[in-house]
């Protein structure tokens, strides 16, 4: 089966006791038994539920990977694999990256003495030079957050694989419908759900995808006893937003390839952000790994901080707000908001431009968004 059939179709069927062909969402804690331990496949809900069955199901399917697990959200997903690392563990990520990524890995992880290294994952040598013996796992974006940089993951997979090191790769910024990291040699797929694949800015979640049965063994302990799991309903939400994630993409592609390239265009801007874009660096490299480029496009305007955060709060479609891939369309200044948590010493170290400006572009017209972006070019002036 193709993507779009798979996402519509894959690990789905009607419900067995009714014949419904939407995947049933049934809101009990807890699943009477026969005799203790005889039961339908499903004890209590925390352990596993119908809806979340079919959407772990789903999710393995169209990453093309063996294993779905889903969780409460993108940030639960991503502290369950750091469970499996014990102290005195090392890890290497990209050191362009949500923010949320780096507090729990600065924040709370050194705590149990599980330490990063932040590094430009678009430079092979200097993820080669953070390795150390301690060293397990190494975490990617690619497209990154929020400077939509490319970093080449077969490259990488192969570097960490020599050393025994698993990689993780954030996929919620391209989603499986354009890059699928499992078949690049990734070992762990991450995801917050509550963007592309959810879709309609409706509900938080996360999931992760993996093909090592031993791995997806102690990930399938750890969601049980840690117990970060999602409800039937917002695996139900989930499961309905992945049907139209083809058809979506595409209109996200589209639409923000044309931003892009209105904004190269624009004398206020300085620099854009697309990996779409032919004069973008990472260009080729995103062609090889990726079918299309994404619905986030990042600009820097001119005029410095103060008239970034005054362009984002006139824009009129695009609503200011924190997360992405939604059908409407969303403006952030990550500086001060998404990315609020990295400290100013990093995010230079990272080149994180103060007058950045993130576009999560949705599915309106684009002619309106453009002339959403040239008003308020025009009255932050
Ligand atoms: C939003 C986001 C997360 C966190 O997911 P939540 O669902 O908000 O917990 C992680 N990684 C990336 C790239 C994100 O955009």
């Amino acid at each position: 089966m193709r993507f779009a059939t798979k996402a519509i179709h894959a690990g789905l069927e009607p419900d067995p006791a009714t014949g419904a062909i939407m995947t049933p969402v049934y809101l009990t804690s807890t699943y009477v038994q026969a005799a203790p331990g005889q039961h339908k496949g499903y004890d209590y809900s925390r352990t596993n539920h119908p809806t979340r069955a079919a959407l772990e199901r789903n999710l393995a399917a169209i990453e093309e990977g063996n294993y779905g697990l889903a969780f409460a959200s993108g940030m639960a997903a991503e502290a369950t694999i750091l469970q499996l690392l014990k102290s005195g563990d090392h890890l290497v990520c990209c050191q362009d990256l949500y923010g949320g990524t780096y507090r729990l890995m600065t924040q709370v992880f050194p705590r149990f003495n599980v330490e990063t290294t932040f590094v430009d994952a678009t430079r092979l040598e200097a993820v080669r030079e953070a390795i150390r013996p301690s060293t397990r796992l190494m975490w990617l974006e690619s497209p990154s957050n929020p400077m939509l940089r490319v970093c080449d993951i077969a490259g990488i997979a192969a570097l960490a694989h020599e050393k025994g090191i698993k990689v993780v790769v954030d996929n919620t910024f391209a989603t499986p419908c354009l890059q699928r990291p499992l078949n690049l040699g990734g070992d762990l797929v991450v995801h917050s759900t509550t963007k592309y694949l959810g879709g309609h800015s409706d509900v938080i979640g996360g999931a992760i995808i993996v093909n090592d049965a031993a791995l997806h063994d102690e990930l399938r302990f750890l969601q049980n006893a840690v117990g970060a799991v999602p409800g039937p309903l917002d695996c139900f939400l989930v499961l309905r937003g992945i049907k139209t994630l083809a058809v979506r993409m595409r209109q996200h592609c589209e639409n923000a390839l044309r931003l892009a390239e209105f904004l190269s265009g624009h004398p206020e801007v300085i620099r854009v952000f697309y990996p779409g874009l032919p004069a973008s660096a990472d260009h080729a490299l995103a062609r090889q790994q990726m079918s299309a480029f994404g619905g986030m496009v990042s600009a820097e305007l001119r005029g410095g901080e103060e008239r970034s955060i005054r362009f984002a709060s006139r824009t009129k479609i695009f609503a200011l707000a924190e997360s992405l891939g939604g059908v409407e369309s969303l403006v952030g200044h990550p500086l001060t908001m998404t990315h609020a948590a990295i400290p100013a010493e990093q995010r230079q170290k990272a080149g994180l431009p103060a007058a950045l400006i993130r576009f999560s572009v949705g599915l309106e017209d684009i002619a309106d968004l453009i002339e959403d972006v040239e008003q308020a070019m025009a009255a932050s002036r």
